[in-house]
């Protein structure tokens, strides 16, 4: 059944007067039910629902296990348990910022059939900085459910977005099951847990390819650099075995800010390739990086043109030879620019890939492959 806003909600709720009352008890994923009656308050369920997102943002800032999970479902281990590991990944994040923002509260019938009356379903944004990798708050969407049970409301389900929209692969690096967080300078990288080698050889790379962004490009970019290398082949709008993306090594993805514009990306690996990935390609994707605030709207010849310029160009970097490189990449294409460039680091003796255009969406801006 489709869904309504908040105002559909308290029309509901007056039709339907009074309520039954869901009580405290209930067992994972049934609606309880009482013989006692009560009318649902919307705007103290705003209320509720709010601080209960506070805390939950002050326990991940505060590494409060107990706070975080005090406001879980108790009776669904399930819930507890993924909400338990999406809290150990939060903390190794480092944020500077956090919390969460309502959206409008939505209306679905089948979650009140199964929660009972008090079942609040709301969407929202998580706002949160990374710490030396955001230079500006950053935002994530989120969807999640809540019931009243004893007097108070807790979560019941975090999956809203993932079911509403199933074709989207909206999920963050947090968001994909236990991981591991490497931090260097400038740099933070997400792997699985135990591959910390593999964490290792990209913070490395990570740190030329930083340099040479500095060097050839931005030498007043300050900016970090966070680099996810899962297993898992959907993530923040990838999807890597899919048509678009199958061929793609690496993708540096926008970030959505606060204020709604797009000014930062992180860069997505693509796993099938993750063992191809070296400087000189984290040093194009790093590009992407520092030139985000340029917005989607920028040629993609110049994004596409200078990234390379900066992987593996060795030419002088004044301004004169940056637009004659920049345009003879354009108008030559790779020939010109493999004739005329070295690679920036020697491990790229690797297998070649073409270049892969974007797809020239806003969720999936400035591809790049390992060509
Ligand atoms: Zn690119």
């Amino acid at each position: 059944m489709g869904r309504r806003t908040l105002g559909g909600l308290r029309e509901w709720v007056a039709v339907a007067g009074v309520l039954a009352i869901v009580a405290g008890g209930a067992a994972d994923g049934a609606a309880a039910s009482s013989s006692a009656e009560v009318q649902v308050d919307a705007a103290a369920q705003v209320a509720a629902v709010e601080a209960v997102l506070e805390r939950r943002a002050t326990a991940v800032l505060q590494h409060d296990e107990g706070q975080f999970l005090a406001d879980i479902d108790p009776y669904n281990k399930n819930l507890r348990a993924s909400q338990k590991v999406l809290f150990e990944n939060l903390v190794q994040f480092g944020f500077s910022k956090l919390a969460y923002r309502q959206g409008e509260a939505q209306y679905d019938q089948a979650l009140l059939d199964k929660y009972g009356p008090t079942a609040y379903l709301v969407g929202g944004v998580m706002e949160y900085q990374i710490d030396g990798i955001d230079e500006l708050p950053a935002q994530t969407p989120v969807g999640y459910t809540f019931v009243k049970r004893a007097g108070r409301y807790v979560l019941v389900d975090d999956s809203y977005l993932d079911t509403d929209q199933p074709d989207s692969p909206n999920q963050e690096a947090w968001d994909t099951g236990p991981v591991l967080v490497q931090r260097g300078p400038r740099t933070l990288v997400v792997v699985e847990p135990g591959r910390t080698e593999v964490a290792k050889t990209i913070l490395a790379d990570a740190q030329v390819a930083l340099k040479a962004v500095n060097r050839w490009w931005l030498p007043d970019w300050k900016g970090g650099a966070l680099v996810i290398a899962l297993d898992d082949t959907k993530v923040r709008s990838t999807d890597f075995k899919g048509p678009v993306w199958n061929d793609t090594a690496a993708v540096a993805t926008p970030v959505r800010r606060a204020d709604a514009g797009f000014g930062g990306s992180y860069v997505v690996l693509n796993p099938r390739d993750r063992g191809q990935i070296d400087a000189g390609s984290l040093a194009h994707e790093f590009t992407h990086v520092a030139t985000a605030s340029d917005g989607p709207s920028a040629p993609l010849w110049l994004v596409e043109g200078m990234a390379e310029y900066v992987r593996g160009c060795r030419w002088p970097a004044s301004p004169l030879s940056i637009w004659r490189s920049t345009a003879s990449w354009c108008v030559r294409g790779t020939w010109t620019r493999r004739r005329r460039c070295r690679p920036t680091s020697s491990s790229s003796a690797r297998p070649k890939r073409a270049p892969t255009r974007s797809a020239g969406t806003p969720s999936t801006i400035w591809s790049a492959s390992t060509a």
